[in-house]
């Protein structure tokens, strides 16, 4: 990308396949927030590499977490034609092992690298090889980008 792109808001409940179905959690922005709209409108529909980091919605750290703890992520923008959903929607797979869900947080996403367009998948195993596909895309490509995390993002 050109220059990152960075969203804030509510964690929401999806349809709570990620995990479940796919063994990829995915946690999804409330794209009714104001200012997730007003990004998502922006966005190319597909699969982005970047950051993530997860607050209070008040803004303090989650429990356990600390507002510096900014994770990879593989963040997936689109209509998710896989599954024939017809809403717009952002969500994100943290690469880190957190030993709690957290619905109702405030997620920060910050978008760095556009990894491919969104398309859809009959078999779930292709779906599930093209997800480990991915997040090593992601991975690779942060190695070579820079993120500093920069204080205003909280405000
Ligand atoms: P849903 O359809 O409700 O989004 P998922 O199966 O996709 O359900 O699981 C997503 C939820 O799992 C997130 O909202 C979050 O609370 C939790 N979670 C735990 N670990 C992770 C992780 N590494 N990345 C993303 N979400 C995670
Ligand atoms: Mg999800």
């Amino acid at each position: 990308l050109s220059r990152p792109r960075h969203l804030a808001g509510p964690v929401i409940r999806g349809f709570g396949r990620g995990a479940r179905k796919l063994g990829f959690p995915t946690a999804n922005l409330d794209t009714r927030a104001p200012q997730v709209a007003e990004v998502l409108a922006t966005l190319t529909p597909g699969v982005y590499a970047g950051y993530a980091a997860v607050l209070r919605p008040e803004g303090a750290p989650w429990p356990g977490e600390s507002v510096t703890d900014w994770y990879r992520a593989a963040v997936n923008v689109g209509y998710v034609p896989s599954f024939d959903n017809r809403e717009l929607s952002i969500e994100a797979h943290l690469l880190h092992e957190f030993s709690e869900d957290f619905y109702g947080a405030q997620m920060h996403l910050v978008l760095l690298a556009y990894l491919r367009p969104e398309r859809k998948f009959v078999a779930i195993d292709a779906l599930v090889a093209q997800i480990k596909h991915d997040i090593a895309s992601t991975k690779r490509v942060l190695e070579e980008l820079p993120f500093v995390p920069s204080a205003c993002m909280f405000e």
